[in-house]
C-alpha cells in the first residue's frame, strides 16, 4: 500500500491496523451489499447481529474465555467500570480491596469509596509507582481484589497475576487486553476500553464470571446493572455499532497475526528494540519503571538532561513520531507500542533515539 502512515505511539486512542482501516474504508458505504454503511444498519437486523455475534465469538475463541464467563459490550469507557464494579459487587459489611499501582487504580479506588468501604493495603506510590507489588493482601471481608494489569501512565505491568483464592480478582486491562494470552480463570471480571488494543473508543469489553452476576446487588439502575447486558446479549439498548464492527475486524486481524501467542512475541520484540536502546545508552536515556515491572505496552523513559529532553521531543515530532510526550501528570517520554504498532515504527524510533544521542552527546 502507498498510504502514508504516521509513526503513531499515542497512548489512547491509539494506532489501528492499517489492514483493518482499509477494509472498513472499502466497505464503508455499502456493507455486504446492503447499500448501507454498517453504521446505518438497524442494530436488530440480521446483518448487524451477525457482526455483533461474530465479534463476541471471536473474542471468546482468541482470548480462550471459558463458557462460565459472559462477554459483554458496554459503553461509558473503563471509567464507568470504576463505578459499576462496586455498585454491582460491593455489599454492606464487605470491603473492596484496591491494589494501587498508578493513577488509574487510584481513580478506580476513589469511585469504590463512594459506594462502600474500600481499602488499599498495598500501594507502590511511595516508590513513585515504578514497580508492581510481588503480592497482595486479601482479607476475609474483601468482596473482590482490584488490580490494574498495565499502568498506562507509569509504564508498569503485572507479569504474574496475584493469587486471591476464593476472592474474585478484578482487573482493569484497558491498556494490555489481548496483548498476550491470559488465564481468564484467575479472574472474576476483566474490563477494558477498546481504544488501545481492540478498536476505536466507544466500546468497553467486560468479561465476567456468571456466578458473580447471580450474586450481585439488585435494585440498580437498569443500564448500570451487568445483568441487563448479560440477559440481552449486550443488545438491551442501541450499542455502539460501528465500534463493535471495528472491534470485530481487529479480532480477525489478531487471528491473522497467528493469535495471541504470536502477538505476544511481536510485542516483546517491539518493546525490546526500545528498552535495549535505553539500556545501552550509558545513562543518556533512562527508564521510569523498574526492569522487572516494565510494560510491553507503554515504555516510559527520560532523557537524563532536561534541556535535551525538550529538544528530543521536538525533533522526534518533526521527524514524524506522534504521541511521545509522557502523560501530562508525569512528564518525560512515553512510547505506547500496542498490538497495532508495527515493528517498523519501533525500529524507526530506536534508530532515531540512537542518532539523537550520537548528535547530542
Ligand atoms: N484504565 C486504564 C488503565 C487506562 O489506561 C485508561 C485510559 O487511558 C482508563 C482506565 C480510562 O479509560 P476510558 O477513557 O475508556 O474511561
Amino acid at each position: 500500500t502507498t498510504t502514508t502512515r504516521a509513526y503513531n505511539f499515542n497512548a489512547g486512542p491509539s494506532a489501528l491496523p492499517l489492514e483493518v482501516l482499509e477494509k472498513a474504508q472499502a466497505e464503508l458505504v455499502n456493507f455486504q451489499g446492503t447499500g448501507m454503511s454498517v453504521m446505518e444498519l438497524s442494530h436488530r437486523s440480521a446483518t448487524f447481529e451477525e457482526v455483533h455475534n461474530t465479534a463476541i465469538a471471536n473474542l471468546r475463541k482468541l482470548f480462550a474465555v471459558p463458557d462460565n464467563y459472559e462477554v459483554l459490550f458496554l459503553q461509558g469507557g473503563a471509567s464507568l467500570q470504576f463505578t459499576m464494579i462496586p455498585m454491582n459487587f460491593l455489599k454492606e459489611g464487605q470491603t473492596a480491596n484496591y491494589v494501587l499501582t498508578g493513577s488509574w487504580s487510584e481513580k478506580a479506588f476513589k469511585e469504590a469509596k463512594l459506594f462502600g468501604e474500600a481499602v488499599a493495603p498495598i500501594s507502590t506510590k511511595d516508590n513513585k509507582y515504578k514497580n508492581i507489588p510481588t503480592d497482595v493482601e486479601v482479607a476475609a471481608t474483601d468482596a473482590y481484589v482490584h488490580i490494574t494489569s498495565n499502568n498506562t501512565i507509569y509504564g508498569t505491568q503485572w507479569k504474574q497475576f496475584p493469587n486471591t483464592g476464593n476472592t474474585p480478582l478484578i482487573a482493569d486491562m484497558s491498556s494490555d487486553i489481548m496483548s498476550k494470552p491470559v488465564d481468564i480463570e484467575k479472574f472474576g471480571l476483566i474490563y477494558a476500553g477498546a481504544q488501545k488494543n481492540l478498536g476505536p473508543s466507544g466500546v468497553t469489553v467486560v468479561i465476567v464470571r456468571k456466578d458473580l452476576l447471580e450474586n450481585a446487588n439488585g435494585n440498580l439502575p437498569t443500564i448500570l446493572n451487568y445483568k441487563t447486558f448479560a440477559d440481552n446479549n449486550s443488545l438491551y439498548n442501541t450499542p455502539p455499532t460501528f465500534g463493535i464492527y471495528m472491534l470485530g475486524e481487529v479480532l480477525k486481524w489478531i487471528e491473522a497475526q497467528g493469535g495471541l501467542a504470536q502477538v505476544e512475541k511481536n510485542n516483546e520484540a517491539k518493546a525490546a528494540l526500545i528498552y535495549d536502546t535505553i539500556d545501552n545508552s550509558n545513562g543518556f536515556y533512562y527508564g521510569h519503571a523498574e526492569k522487572d515491572s516494565r510494560s510491553l505496552m507503554n515504555i516510559t523513559f527520560r532523557v537524563a538532561d532536561e534541556e535535551l529532553e525538550k529538544k528530543f521531543l521536538q525533533e522526534a515530532k518533526e521527524a514524524g513520531f506522534v504521541g511521545l510526550n509522557g502523560h501530562r501528570s508525569v512528564g518525560g517520554c512515553r512510547a505506547s507500542t500496542y498490538n497495532a504498532v508495527p515493528v517498523e515504527a519501533c525500529q524507526a524510533l530506536a534508530d532515531f533515539m540512537k542518532q539523537f544521542q550520537a548528535n547530542n552527546q
